[in-house]
């Protein structure tokens, strides 16, 4: 077996477990792809932006075999102008997911350390693993970060801190001035030995009096990554953008282990248009908060525990998860179990469209109260 030839450190993982597509669903059980609703992935229920679909039809016409620009130039420039930092602040990435990875490979390797929150984003685990680094996984508190133990846990091999505020899967936010108190605490205890990853994946579902200036940290602090992603309120999940903002030190560290073409070209034209669609975004965000109530609200009525989200997804305790998934996917639903994530009661369902979530709440009240 050629497994056995890996290192040990790969064969000890486990590999991710994406949200299962509609597609497969309908071969596993025999049913129209069209009846299956998926909310299992926090994708945007509405698709991209119109403005997006022109955009990126205009820019498969003329395409020419050529590699897309290497360097980003023209999504880099929207960036920096939407954060107000220089461009070379600005790494891209095939998704955020991208840049988790080339944190990971840039700052560690075997003899160091990351640390991150119990139930936090999986992916962590899986780029600390993947270096053969040592992974300090601090317990949660009521589902979310604990900050204050993430700063004790700091060991004087660690390299990296991974914070996802929002978290997924637990939907759970740290107050802004926390984030702050934490940067300052590492800043002062460690210099920049240790490098804080800010994954703000969920940011764009923040009520706006729960939003921070995080590229004003940035300037702050030259040990912060801030990373953003276009997947989600943006409704770009398919085309694989995201991107990071850090000081030109750790920029260039990113930047001397990221693959040349890494965010393709239809990609890129597609990311500055959903940027300048800020209509778009907006009634994303009221969709969201609407389903989000009408969620936790049916979780009240069924007496179920949830976690109060800060997100487009919300985990929600229903028992026995594995048997209730079973009967969901019978029915045609789609939602994400979380074992994995250590949490083997729950499941976390993204809000989907106002007729998607009834359908789903209809389906958990039968099978809770047949
Ligand atoms: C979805 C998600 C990402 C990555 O998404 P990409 O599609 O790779 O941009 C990163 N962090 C968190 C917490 C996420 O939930």
């Amino acid at each position: 077996m050629t497994s056995l030839l890996a290192p040990e450190h790969v064969r000890a993982i486990a590999a991710y477990q994406p949200g299962k597509p509609i597609e497969e669903l309908a071969r596993e059980y025999g049913l129209d792809a069209a009846d299956i609703i998926k909310l299992a992935s926090n994708e945007n229920p509405l698709g991209c932006s119109g403005r997006v679909r022109d955009a990126l039809c205009q820019a498969a016409a003329s395409l020419q075999g050529r590699y897309p620009d290497p360097n980003g130039f023209d999504l880099k420039a929207d960036l920096a102008a939407h954060h107000r930092v220089p461009a070379d602040w600005v790494t891209l990435g095939n998704g955020s997911n991208d840049l988790l990875e080339l944190a990971s490979l840039a700052l560690l390797d075997e003899g160091t350390s990351a640390v991150y929150a119990q139930h936090a984003f999986v992916v962590y685990r899986l780029s600390t693993q993947a270096r053969g680094a040592r992974h300090c996984q601090v317990p949660a508190r009521d589902f979310g970060h604990d900050l204050p133990a993430m700063l004790d846990a700091i060991a004087e091999d660690t390299r990296l801190v991974f914070i996802a505020n929002p978290n997924n899967p637990t939907g759970t936010h740290v107050p802004p001035a926390q984030i702050q108190a934490f940067l300052q605490a590492v800043r002062d205890r460690h210099g920049n030995q240790v490098t804080v990853l800010l994954d703000e994946a969920y940011d764009d579902y923040l009520d706006p009096e729960e939003r921070a200036d995080s590229a004003q940290w940035v300037r702050q602090y030259d040990n912060l990554i801030v990373t953003r992603t276009f997947s989600k309120a943006y409704g770009l999940a398919g085309l694989r953008v995201g991107y990071a903002l850090a000081q030109p030190g750790l920029t260039d560290l990113l930047n001397r282990v990221r693959q040349p073409f890494n965010v393709n070209a239809l990609a890129q034209v597609a990311a500055r248009t959903a940027l300048a669609d800020t209509d778009f975004l907006a009634q994303t965000y009221a969709l969201n908060r609407q389903g989000r109530q009408q969620l936790q609200e049916a979780f009240i009525a069924l007496k179920l525990d949830f976690v109060p989200s800060h997100t487009n997804f919300v985990l929600v305790h229903v028992g026995d998860a594995a048997r209730i998934n079973g009967e969901l996917l019978r029915r045609g639903i789609i939602v994400r179990p979380v074992a994995g994530d250590g949490l083997p009661q729950h499941l976390r369902v993204s809000i989907g469209l106002p007729q998607e979530n009834t359908r789903f709440v209809q389906a958990l009240t039968s099978i809770l109260h047949p």
